[in-house]
């Protein structure tokens, strides 16, 4: 159950720091997770560390396609 970011996204940078996988980088529009990176913190945090910082909360838990 990867985390997406949606086409809202600011490009803000805020949440690329908290990933402990790196799973985040900047796509071609704005930041996107990789998907086989994007473990959702398990090992690392309770819950996703990204989400919480986003400033207009367009990362999202997405079950897996
Ligand atoms: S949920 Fe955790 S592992 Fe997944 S993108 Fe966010 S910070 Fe990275
Ligand atoms: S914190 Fe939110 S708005 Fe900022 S880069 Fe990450 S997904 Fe985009």
């Amino acid at each position: 159950m990867p985390v997406v970011i949606d086409s809202d996204c600011i490009n803000c940078d805020m949440c690329v720091p908290e990933c402990p996988n790196d799973a985040i980088a900047m796509g071609k529009q704005h930041y996107v997770v990789d998907v086989d990176k994007c473990t959702e913190c398990e090992g690392f945090y309770d819950q996703p560390a990204c989400i919480p910082v986003c400033p207009i909360e367009c990362m999202t838990l997405v079950p897996d396609a």
